[in-house]
C-alpha cells in the first residue's frame, strides 16, 4: 500500500529540519512529523483528520490558492512562499513545496508538503538592509544614508533658493576614554552623545554617524548665518551642561565642529562635507571645543555678495528689473490662458541677470518684500495697458515671497494695486510655495481666506518638491497645483517620476484642484501630460518667458 510507505516514510524524516505532512486524497491530514509540530505548534493528534487549511493564515487571497491548486493538479507540484498561521496565532512564511501521489491508475492517492520556516530568514534580510542604512551602535543614519538624505535637502534647497548647512561634528579626545575605560565605555558614550546630539535637533534637521567619533547635521532651511552659529553654540552647551555616566564612570565630553554651507561652499554633498571637516580641523587647532566656518570661500563670497547686494538695492530706483511672461496653454482647448510673471535683472555691466542669482540673496536681505510689492503693481499695470490696447485679456501669475505673504499689511497693499489698476481680480493668480504652508496655519489660512474672498487665485508653485501634505491641501482654499519640472524633466523615461505625476493628478482631482505641469519641453512630454488630463502645461515647448514686445507678437500669431 502506497500509504504504508508514506508512514514509513514519515519515520524516516521524522528528524528531519523541514516540516513534513501528507494528507489523504480529500487532503485530510494522516501524517505529520517532529518538525511540522515544532514550526506549528500543533501535535499530530490535534491535526489528524484536519486538512491543512487549519494553518491558513488569511493573508492570502482565494486567487492564490486558485494558482496554487491549478498547479499542483496541472503539474503535479507546486513551490512557493506562502503565509501560514501557528497554533499561538502567530503568522510565520514559509517555504512550501507540494507534491501529489498517484496510484498506477493514475488516481490521486495523496497529497505530500514540506515546508520549512523562513520567518528568521526575512528578519535577518531586514536586519541587513537596516544595517545598509543604519548605524548599529546609535541607531542614528549612518554614511550611505546620509548622504541620500543631504542629497535630497540640497535638491530642494536648489529649488527654493534656499541655504542649507553641514556640520562635521568630532569628540575631542574620544581616544582618551577608549584607552582608559575600553571600547564598551566607549561605545556608550557614543550611544549617550547620540541622544544628546539629537535632542538639539529640530524635526527638519538631519544627523547621521558617519563612523568612529564623527557626525553629521545637516540643517535645512536657514535663513541667515546667525542662527547656525547659534544652533552650534546649543551643540556645544549641551555637551557641557552635564557629566556624561558611563557604567560607574562619569566624564565630561566637549566637541569640535565644523560648518560648511550650501550653495556658497560647495554643490555637493562631497565637497560640503569635505570643507566641513577642514574646518572642523580648525576648531581643534582653535584650541577644540569650539565651531568654525569654511573659510576661504566664504570672506570672498561675503565679499561678493556685499557688492552684488549694493547693486541689488540700486536696481528698483535704477529701474532695471524687468518682467518677463512665460505662456500657459490650456490642453483641451489648445488656447494660452494665462502668463507666469517672471523676473529679470538687466544690469548695466553684468547683463541679464536670471533668479538664481539675486532672488535667494533677496530673500536673505528683505529686499524681495519692495521688489515682490514692484512685480505685483507692474503686472497689473501691464494688464491695465493690454486691456487699452484691445489685447486678449489672460490670466496672470505672480510669484509671491514667503516674506512678502507674511509683511504687516500684505492684504491692504494688493487690495490697493487691485484697486488702483482695476485689474480684475479673477485674473490674478498668486504663485505660493508649500514651504510657505507649513508654517503658522492659522495666520497663513486666514491671509490665504481673504485673498480667496478678493477673488484672487492661489497656486501651489513648485509641488511634489516640498512638505507636500495632503492635509494643508484639504484644508487651505487652493485652486491650483504646479508640478514641479524636475518630475516632468525625464518623461517618457523615467517611470518613477511619471508615476509621481500621475498621483498628483489623481491627488488634484479628488480634491477638485487644478493642475498645470511646468518644465514642458518636448511634444511627448505634452502628449503625456494631455493623456492624464493635466488642464494646462508651461515650459519651452510652448514660449519661453519673453519681454512683453515678444510676448504680445507670440500671441497675436497664436491666435
Ligand atoms: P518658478 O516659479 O518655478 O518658475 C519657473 C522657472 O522655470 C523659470 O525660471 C522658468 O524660466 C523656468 N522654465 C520654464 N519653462 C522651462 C522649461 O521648459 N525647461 C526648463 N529647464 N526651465 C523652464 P526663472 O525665470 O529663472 O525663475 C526661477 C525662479 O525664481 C522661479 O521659479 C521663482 O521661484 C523665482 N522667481 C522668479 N520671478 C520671481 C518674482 O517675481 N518673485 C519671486 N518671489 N520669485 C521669483
Ligand atoms: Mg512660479
Ligand atoms: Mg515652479
Amino acid at each position: 500500500m502506497v500509504e504504508d510507505k508514506l508512514r514509513q516514510s514519515i519515520k524516516v524524516f521524522e528528524n528531519s529540519a523541514e516540516a513534513i505532512c501528507i494528507t489523504d486524497a480529500h487532503t485530510q491530514i494522516i501524517g505529520i512529523n517532529k518538525a511540522f509540530t515544532k514550526i506549528t505548534g500543533y501535535t499530530a493528534k490535534e491535526v489528524m483528520g484536519k486538512t491543512p487549511q487549519l494553518l491558513k493564515s488569511g493573508k492570502h487571497k482565494s486567487d492564490f490558492y486558485e494558482v496554487m491548486w491549478n498547479a499542483i493538479l496541472h503539474f503535479g507540484h507546486w513551490e512557493g512562499e506562502i503565509w501560514n498561521r501557528r497554533q499561538n496565532g502567530e503568522i510565520f512564511l514559509e517555504w512550501l513545496h507540494i507534491s501529489v501521489i498517484r496510484d498506477e491508475h493514475n488516481q490521486i492517492t495523496n497529497y505530500l508538503g514540506i515546508f520549512s520556516d523562513l520567518t528568521s530568514r526575512k528578519q535577518t534580510e531586514q536586519r541587513l538592509a537596516y544595517l545598509v542604512h543604519y548605524d548599529d551602535l546609535t541607531g542614528l543614519p549612518n554614511r550611505t544614508l546620509f548622504y541620500e538624505l543631504a542629497n535630497r535637502a540640497l535638491y530642494y534647497a536648489q529649488q527654493h533658493n534656499e541655504l542649507v548647512a553641514i556640520m562635521f561634528l568630532d569628540l575631542d579626545g574620544f581616544k582618551y576614554v577608549n584607552d582608559t575605560w575600553g571600547h564598551l565605555t566607549g561605545d556608550l558614550l557614543l550611544k549617550k552623545v547620540a541622544s544628546r546630539l539629537t535632542e538639539c535637533l529640530r524635526k527638519t534637521d538631519t544627523i547621521a554617524r558617519l563612523g568612529g567619533d564623527d557626525f553629521a547635521i545637516v540643517l535645512e532651511n536657514i535663513n541667515n548665518i546667525k542662527d547656525v552659529e547659534i544652533f552650534a553654540q546649543n551643540i556645544l552647551k549641551a555637551m557641557s551642561l552635564s557629566a556624561f555616566k558611563l557604567n560607574g564612570q562619569e566624564t565630561f565630553i566637549t566637541m569640535s565642529i565644523g560648518i560648511s554651507l550650501y550653495p556658497n561652499d560647495g554643490k555637493e554633498v562631497d565637497t560640503l562635507l569635505k570643507n566641513a571637516d577642514m574646518a572642523m580641523y580648525r576648531a581643534k587647532e582653535n584650541g577644540k571645543n569650539n565651531y568654525q566656518f569654511y573659510i576661504a570661500r566664504l570672506n570672498m563670497l561675503s565679499h561678493q555678495r556685499l557688492i552684488l547686494e549694493t547693486k541689488l538695492r540700486h536696481a528698483l530706483d535704477r529701474e532695471e528689473l524687468v518682467l518677463y511672461y512665460q505662456p500657459q496653454l490650456h490642453l483641451t482647448s489648445g488656447h494660452i490662458v494665462g502668463a507666469e510673471v517672471l523676473l529679470r535683472w538687466q544690469h548695466p555691466e553684468m547683463g541679464l541677470v536670471l533668479p538664481y542669482r539675486f532672488i535667494p540673496l533677496a530673500e536673505e536681505t528683505g529686499l524681495i518684500v519692495p521688489i515682490g510689492e514692484w512685480v505685483l503693481q507692474r503686472t497689473c499695470l501691464q494688464y491695465q495697458r493690454w486691456r487699452e490696447q484691445g489685447q486678449a485679456l489672460l490670466r496672470m501669475s505672480v510669484n509671491l515671497s514667503s516674506r512678502q505673504f507674511k509683511q504687516d499689511n500684505f492684504i491692504k497693499r494688493i487690495g490697493k494695486i487691485i484697486d488702483e489698476t482695476c485689474i480684475d481680480p479673477t485674473l490674478l493668480e498668486l504663485e505660493l510655495t508649500e514651504s510657505l504652508l507649513i508654517t503658522d496655519f492659522d495666520e497663513v489660512n486666514h491671509i490665504l481666506h481673504q485673498l480667496k474672498e478678493m477673488g484672487m487665485q492661489l497656486a501651489i508653485d513648485d509641488f511634489g518638491t516640498g512638505y507636500s501634505s495632503l492635509s494643508y491641501l484639504k484644508r487651505f482654499p487652493i485652486d491650483k497645483l504646479k508640478i514641479d519640472q524636475s518630475f516632468v524633466r525625464d518623461v517618457p523615461n523615467n517611470k518613477e517620476d511619471m508615476s509621481i505625476i500621475k498621483a498628483i493628478i489623481a491627488l488634484a482631482r479628488s480634491l477638485r484642484l487644478a493642475v498645470i505641469a511646468e518644465g514642458v519641453e518636448t511634444k511627448s512630454q505634452q502628449i503625456f501630460l494631455k493623456s492624464l488630463k493635466c488642464d494646462e502645461v508651461q515650459g519651452y515647448l510652448i514660449g519661453r518667458p519673453m519681454p512683453e514686445q515678444e510676448f504680445i507678437q507670440m500671441l497675436n500669431n497664436s491666435a
